[in-house]
This record gives C-alpha cells, structure tokens and sequence, in this order.
C-alpha cells in the first residue's frame, strides 16, 4: 500500500477514492477504521471514511489516530487527511486538531491545508476560499447548520484551531512551481513545526502542490489535493503508469433513490424527479416523531412499485420547513431520527431485491451504508464530479451511488441509474 487517506465523512471518502482511481490507484474505501490490516484487499490505496467532521474534536482526534494506525500498519508511506472542500469546521475544530494529532503522530514538520477543488468550483487565492466566484463568507456555507463558514480567510479560520502557527504559501509561489513550494514551506518551518494554507486556483496548482509533497509524511485538504499524489509514485516506479478500469458490473435488481439532504442541489434533484415521473415518498417528520409513519409503512408504499421504474423517499425539505422541525424536536435529535429511518428503509428495500441505491446527503449515506453493514467499497465510473458508482466489495450485492447534498447536476437522480444500463 502506497497512500492511506484519513476522510472526515463518507461521501467526501468517496470523492477522493474517485480521484485516486482515476489517477491511475488501486483503491478500496473502508466503512469505519478496518478492523485488521490483514482483512483489507491489495490495494494501491485504502481510503478510511469517518464521521468525525462534527463529533467532539477528542473523539474526532482519536478515531482519526486509530485510523492512522491501522494504515500505517497496512504499510501506507503517506497520510492524507481529507476534509470538505467548503472547510467545514467550527473554531474548535476539527481540521486543526485533527491536523496536530497526525503532525505529532508522524513526526511531519511541516504540512499543507488546502481545500480547493477546481472540478466544483473551489478555489484559494491569497489564503481565501472562493466558492464559484464568491467568497465562502458569502456563499450558503455561511448558514450551515452544524458548520457555519462566516470567515473565508482559511489562515484565520485554522488559526484558532491548532496550537502550530498557521501561514500562507501564496499563489505566485505555486506559479513557480514545486521546488518553490517546498521553500516556502521550509521557510515556514524554520522555527519549529508549522502548517501551511496554500493557494490553488487550477487543477494544475494542486498537481504542482503534490508534487512538492513527495515523500512527505502527511498532507490535509479536500479531495483535490489527491490529484498529484498518484504521479509521485508512479515516478518512483511503485505504480504502474496504466490507468485503473473503472468499468462496472452492478447486480441486477431493482432501484430505488433514497434523499435526506436538504441541500440546494438535492432539493432541485428531487424536483427534477418526480417532474420526470419517478413515484415519490415524502417523509413527514413530525408524523415519523408521533411514531404515526414507520419504516413498515414506507415499505408497504415502496415494495408493490418495485421493477423496471426507480421509487424515491425523501425527507428533502425547503429551510424553513426544516428549521420548524429543529425548533420542536431538536436539530440533532430531528436529523438522527429521519436518518435512522431512512437506514432502515434501506435495509427493507435491499432485502427485498433493490440492487441498485442512489443515496442523497453526506450523514445520510453513512446512517444508510451502516445500516446495511456495508463496511467496504470498491470505486466505479464517475457520475459527476465527486461522485462515483460504488460496489459493496464485502460481499453485500448492490451497488450505491453516494451523494454530498450540494454536489451533482439536476437530473443526477435519473441520469445515475440509467448509467447502469
Ligand atoms: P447534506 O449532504 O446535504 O449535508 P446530510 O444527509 O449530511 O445532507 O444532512 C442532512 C441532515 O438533515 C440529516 O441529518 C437528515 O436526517 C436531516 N434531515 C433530513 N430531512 C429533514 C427534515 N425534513 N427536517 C429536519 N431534518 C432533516
């Protein structure tokens, strides 16, 4: 094993996992820290997915270090961790403690943080986060539930995160290519360890950065960072230059799409949908939490519509409908309860033929893949930028298309499973 990626959240573990296959990396994606080395497939890379990203920061920083353990142990010569492309974290964390747990760990001097994903619109320049052509301060991120993103100046926004100081390697720097990244970070460095938010507006940038982290310990970002992991290997001859096969058998089975996500996107997704005749289940909360809807009657509706034609659940709401739902049941408690049913809906489906499972929204899919024991996932053709088909590669036979909330066109829904053919 070459690379072992620490992600903060399973639906971002399979964005990077997507990158790395394309670049040419054997990769499997685990559900959870894996419970042996010995039980993990041969690999190029193993991609760890957690749900960290809003837990305690101790209990991020632990699994995060068990994690680092268990890759480690499985020979990884590098660590990435990967978190959101929007910088999802709070002034506690967890980027930052995350961050000096695997410093520390690794004996790394010096690291890099750097979210920019060109592909979907982040960029960083001069330190800023940039989601399309606004800045992150200005973008919806500002309003997030769990994470709001109010600053999009990343030094100041990981500052208060990490005891290490945080400086900036600026664009002209990136421009200049690899060798002077490496200086830049040296310079930053020079007192003791240090990490480093970088610039990157291009693919290119971020090609250039992994460059400069060859042989480092440990990097941090989103998946973009990814990109020129693969091309440090392969020039040292651990990788072969072919291009992995992304081509994919699902099982034959029935479809069903599952949304929990209230994101923008999702919401248009759901729409575009049942605009298009897909036969929908709307989920009402408030009769889910008077114990009036069960995962029982879902199945009752779904399983008769069951064939040829995919059938859609959905909590998917618009803000307002949700913040009321938050203000009578609590916003943790309201988002456990909806996801807990939409796992065990998952599982009634499954067991009774559904093959084929397109999920929406990052918790979601990991209540979902939990609650149908999935632990492992092989890597399949990429639906839209970020979001691959997946293969449960632990024996369970279906295949799950799993979706960040913002990401994917409008027509993601039907254009995923018609992919499949
Ligand atoms: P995203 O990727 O868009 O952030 P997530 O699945 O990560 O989506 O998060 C959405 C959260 O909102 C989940 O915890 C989900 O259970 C919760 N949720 C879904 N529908 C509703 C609703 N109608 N009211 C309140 N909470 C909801």
């Amino acid at each position: 094993m070459l690379l072992g990626v620490i992600a903060d959240d399973l639906t971002g573990a399979t964005d990077v996992a997507l990158i790395l296959a394309r670049e040419g990396m054997k990769v499997v994606q685990t559900v959870g820290v894996p419970a042996a080395a010995a039980a993990l497939p041969d690999a190029d890379a193993v991609v760890v997915s957690l749900k960290s990203r809003t837990n305690a920061p101790d209990e991020a920083v632990a699994w995060s270090l068990a994690a680092c353990e268990a890759l480690l142990g499985a020979g990884a010569q590098q660590i990435l961790f990967k978190y959101c492309s929007t910088f999802d974290s709070t002034d506690k964390g967890n980027i930052g403690p995350v961050t000096d747990a695997l410093m520390h760990r690794l004996g790394a001097r010096y690291t890099i943080a750097c979210p920019a994903f060109p592909a979907n619109g982040r960029s960083v320049f001069q330190g800023h986060l940039f989601i399309g052509s606004v800045l992150l301060s200005d973008s919806p991120m500002k309003d997030h539930p769990l994470t709001p993103m109010r600053d999009a100046n990343l030094v100041r926004v990981l500052q208060p995160q990490t005891k290490l100081p945080v400086g900036l390697v600026p664009f002209a720097t990136v421009e200049q290519g690899a060798d002077a990244v490496r200086g830049a970070f040296e310079a930053l460095a020079k007192d003791g360890p240090a990490i480093g938010v970088a610039d990157a507006v291009t693919n290119e940038h971020l090609r250039t950065l992994g460059a400069a982290f060859a042989g480092e310990k440990l990097l941090t970002g989103g998946s973009g960072i990814a990109l020129g992991l693969p091309e440090n290997f392969r020039k040292k001859g651990m990788l072969s230059t072919k291009a992995t096969d992304l081509t994919f058998t699902a099982p034959k089975g029935h479809t069903a799409i599952l949304a929990g996500s209230c994101s923008v996107a999702t919401r248009g997704q759901v729409a575009d949908a049942k605009a298009k005749g897909v036969e929908a289940f709307e989920i009402d909360p408030i009769a889910l939490a008077e114990k009036r809807l069960t995962a029982q009657h879902i199945l009752d509706w779904a399983i008769p519509r069951l064939g040829a034609k995919p059938v859609l659940v959905y909590s998917t709401a618009e803000p307002d409908k949700v913040r009321a739902i938050q203000d009578r049941y609590g916003r943790d408690e309201a988002g456990a309860m909806v996801e807990h049913l939409l796992a065990d809906v998952a599982r009634g489906l499954a067991t009774n033929g559904v093959r084929r499972l397109v999920v929406a929204g990052g918790e979601t899919s990991g209540a979902v893949v939990a609650g149908l024991g999935v632990t492992m996932l092989e890597i399949g053709p990429e639906i839209d930028p970020g979001v691959p088909w997946t293969l449960a590669a632990d024996g369970h036979p279906i295949a799950l298309a799993l979706k960040s909330g913002n990401f994917g066109t409008v027509d993601f829904f039907t254009k995923s499973l018609a992919m499949l053919g």
